[in-house]
């Protein structure tokens, strides 16, 4: 049984046909999904998603690629949202430093808005570090006390062991299944297994066998192998393993499902 840890259900890509991809999905193996918000507007569509399926957890967060819909206030807002609805995790939040139309200083002000609030709350963190893990882990070490994952992790072997010790696992998704992504099978096959988490991120980083198409969670089963295959170990122990990881950090319960 696999736990997708990064999973955009709520995305528009799957308005036509999101109950065939969940059920999809489950006669995969893949037992549940963590769906991260992306922008305050569409919270409470993403609560109504997560509430069809008792597989589905949601987290609610400020995404930095969504920075132009944004407002200051709306760190607030989140705050009061959290607060009511008590989601598994605080999310999608984090740093862009591919794209280059995003203002910096905006994007680490909403960062470290939620890193406080993730610490106030005893909630775990979803973190997007997109050429920007370095900045993430400073982010990180200067507000402290706080746990999570970095999503989608392209950092190095070093970066992941600063992150470990900051109490923050790694999600590997479809990137780790082409032949050129050296650096990721390295870390990958050398990262303490505890430390691992599987996603996704559908519908984007589909695995080199669907290139170009629509992610789907079913194919976190690509990740899981690719994943064991690095490690020389068995795709069951590496989804056991992974399973456990996600419902230690996001506090939900998988035994007996
Ligand atoms: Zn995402």
């Amino acid at each position: 049984m696999l736990f997708d840890s990064h999973c955009h259900l709520d995305a528009p890509e799957f308005d036509r046909d999101r109950d065939a991809v969940v059920a999809r999905a489950r006669a995969a193996g893949v037992r549940w999904q963590l769906v991260p918000g992306t922008h305050r507007e569409e919270w409470p569509a993403l609560r109504e998603t997560c509430a069809a399926d008792a597989g589905l957890h949601a987290a609610y967060g400020l995404h930095p690629t969504f920075l132009a819909h944004h407002r200051a206030e709306d760190l607030d807002a989140l705050a009061d949202w959290v607060a009511r609805e008590r989601p598994v995790a605080i999310g999608e939040c984090g740093l862009d430093h591919y794209l280059e139309d995003l203002d910096r200083d905006a994007q680490q002000r909403y960062f470290e808005g939620q890193l406080e609030l993730a610490r106030e709350s005893g909630l775990p963190l979803i973190v997007h570090a997109r050429r920007a893990v370095e900045a993430v882990i400073q982010a990180i070490r200067r507000v402290g006390r706080v746990r999570g994952v970095v999503h989608s992790y392209a950092g190095s072997e070093e970066q992941a062991r600063q992150l470990q010790r900051l109490d923050f696992l790694i999600g590997i998704g479809g990137p780790v299944t082409y032949a050129r992504a050296r650096r990721m099978h390295r870390v990958v096959a050398t990262v303490p297994l505890e430390q691992l988490l599987l996603e996704t991120d559908a519908p984007d980083q589909p695995d080199c066998a669907h290139r170009g198409e629509r992610n789907e969670p079913a194919r976190l089963v690509a990740v899981c192998e690719a994943v064991a295959r690095l490690r020389g170990a068995a795709p069951e122990a590496i989804a056991a393993a992974t399973t456990r990881n996600a419902a230690r950090l996001f506090g939900v319960a998988t035994e007996g499902a």
